[in-house]
């Protein structure tokens, strides 16, 4: 990580902008609105230039609890928290508020400024610490550094830039391990400027975005091009993972975009009204009910849900409950790993977060042994466990099997170590490959790439199989003398909601494991022997005797029938070539 974001957090009035302005000289309250009133109400951004060399992007959120959303909004991205309690008032409600969030949120680096330690004695500033000590203690930014500072008299600000440099190189470390991230960008603020079309800015917390780049505006669907890229007011080749981007989108209306809505690479993130997610609420939360409406935070977007309690009937605080969060209004976006917050109707407080575990395409039965269990593999799993549990999904969902983007997807994964994962699965019996090698497919488009390869897991491909068989020995008894079933009627009998590509792969990968025998367009099962009664042989020659005394003019179907020969003789000879 070369770039991050540093944001800040603590209760009104406690210091947050003043100490921004003080250290990068930006006044983030620019709304004429915010500056009469002294208040921060709206997000505001400063880069900031640490003793290290390195800049980080400083998001100043406000304190105010009629604004939360708008911390919210501005606490996404966040790697670094820059908790600010003033002295003289200590910790107060939305420093509460506002520590809860960004523990839920997963923010595991920060550093604590005691402003105003110009106004109070030096006795009660260590005692102020203590307090933030102890508040911090079981919380994920338990232990970090706790620096006194002044706006008025610049006291310990060079300290705090220290520890804010050390705070960012941890957070680099942590985040070292991931090579690959989607490009991502939660839009935050919207604005059209004259002569330039429509701008907007965000955290981009995954990727890179380039001058040129086709982007997908989600959950609208839209596709968009990036015609100008700036990182804090300076226009660059490419933004990168971690800065502040402001973006010039080129084939938009001011209209058709809005905070919340995500800029995504192409085809990898889809919308949607619900979200499997593990759910923790805060010790000071009432039980969430099955049922409760509640306001989701995730990303830069507000919206109302609806919680459905899988395996009981309420989420209990200081558990983690898995949950589905059914959006009401419109769809949302996001993926597995996201973190979210949910906060209660009246009186409006936060209540609790967790991890998005994957998009769900249906509510889930909720007290289903077997659905409990899924959602144990979504929190839990290894990779090989939910690699395995996606390609599942993905035939529940779409009715067909799974291609390696679809995992990708459902995982947030890069493709390629998502497609080893799976030939891994695949190795070890848990999965089984349709296609690949050999069959590559003749031209059936399918998702442009040419790669013809689906999976299903074990489990469902023999039971896939056993469809087939089914539908198959049922035919044969019913049809004896058939040699087999018109391949495209058992699919849509045993397979349907399959398309005709996907069933070939079916076939072929059956009939290689001798299971289903195929002949022209023809299905049987390998067992499948036509074998005619003695009075039935007797037809047959009949009707070959007809067919070989009249070659020039050779008998119509009525005519054999008119005979009296069963049709399913001449089927028969017809099907083995005879006539
Ligand atoms: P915010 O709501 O947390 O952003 O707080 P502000 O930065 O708007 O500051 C609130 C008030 O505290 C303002 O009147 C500031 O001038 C004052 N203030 C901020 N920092 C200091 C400080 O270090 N010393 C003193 N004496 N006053 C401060
Ligand atoms: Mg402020």
């Amino acid at each position: 990580m070369r770039h991050a974001v540093i944001g800040t957090a603590g209760h009104v009035d406690h210091g947050k902008t003043t100490l921004i302005r003080a250290l990068t000289g930006v006044n983030t309250d620019r709304l004429r609105q915010e500056q009469e009133r002294g208040l921060t109400i709206e997000l505001g951004f400063a880069p900031l230039t640490l003793p290290s060399g390195r800049t980080a992007g400083v998001v100043d959120v406000p304190g105010h609890e009629r604004f939360i959303k708008n911390m919210l909004a501005g606490a996404t991205g966040v790697d670094v928290a820059l908790l600010v309690v003033a002295a003289d008032e200590g910790v107060m409600p939305q420093t509460d508020e506002h520590l809860d969030i960004l523990n839920l949120l997963g923010v595991r680096h920060g550093v604590v400024a005691v402003t105003k330690a110009d106004l109070v004695e030096a006795e009660w500033l260590e005692l102020v610490a203590e307090d933030v000590r102890d508040r911090l203690a079981d919380t994920l930014l338990a232990g970090v550094a706790i620096v006194p500072v002044s706006a008025v008299t610049g006291q310990g600000l060079d300290e705090l830039l220290r520890e804010l440099d050390l705070a960012l190189d941890r957070a680099a470390s942590a985040s070292a391990a991931e090579r690959w991230s989607c490009t991502r960008l939660p839009i935050d603020r919207v604005f059209a400027i004259s002569g330039h079309g429509t701008v907007i800015t965000g955290t981009l917390i995954g990727g890179s975005i380039k001058p040129g780049d086709r982007l997908e505006l989600l959950p609208a669907g839209k596709s968009v091009r990036v015609r100008q890229v700036q990182v804090h007011d300076k226009t660059v080749e490419a933004a990168e993972r971690g800065q502040r981007v402001a973006l010039n989108l080129a084939g938009l209306e001011r209209d058709e975009i809005e905070r919340g809505m995500v800029l995504a690479a192409p085809a990898m993130l889809e919308p949607t009204r619900l979200f499997d997610a593990e759910l923790t609420l805060l010790r000071s939360a009432t039980p969430v009910e099955h049922g409760d409406c509640m306001h989701l935070h995730m990303g830069t977007a507000e919206a109302t849900c609806r919680v459905r309690v899988i395996g009981g009937d309420a989420a209990i605080p200081g558990e983690i409950t898995f949950v589905q969060l059914e959006l009401a209004e419109c769809e949302g976006v996001a993926a597995r790993g996201d973190r979210f917050i949910i906060r209660t109707y009246s009186p409006m407080a936060t209540a609790g977060g967790g991890r998005i575990l994957a998009v769900a395409r249906g509510r889930m039965r909720r007290f289903r042994p077997e659905i409990v269990r899924e959602f144990e593999t979504l929190s839990g799993g290894d990779d090989a466990e939910l690699a395995t549990l996606f390609v599942h999904r993905a035939l529940r969902e779409h009715a067909r099997p799974a291609t390696a983007a679809d995992v990708a997807r459902a995982m947030f994964r890069e493709e390629a170590s998502v497609r080893a994962l799976l030939e891994r699965g695949v190795a070890a019996g848990a999965i089984v490959e349709l296609g690949g090698l050999g069959s590559g497919g003749a031209g059936a488009g399918g998702a442009g790439d040419g790669d013809q390869r689906g999976y299903l897991t074990q489990g469902d491909w023999a039971d896939v199989e056993e469809r087939m068989h089914d539908v198959l020995a049922d035919f044969h008894a019913r049809e004896p003398l058939r040699a087999g079933m018109a391949r495209e009627e058992l699919r849509t009998r045993a397979l349907p909601g399959w398309d005709s590509k996907w069933f070939t792969l079916a076939m072929s990968r059956a009939a290689a494991d001798g299971t289903v025998h195929e002949q022209r367009a023809l299905a049987a099962l390998p067992s499948h022997r036509v074998t005619l009664s003695p009075e039935q042989q007797e037809w047959a020659r009949r009707i070959e005797d007809a067919f070989a005394s009249s070659l020039m003019s050779p008998p119509e179907r009525p005519d054999v029938m008119a005979g009296g020969a069963p049709q399913a003789v001449l089927d028969y000879l017809i099907d083995t070539g005879v006539v």
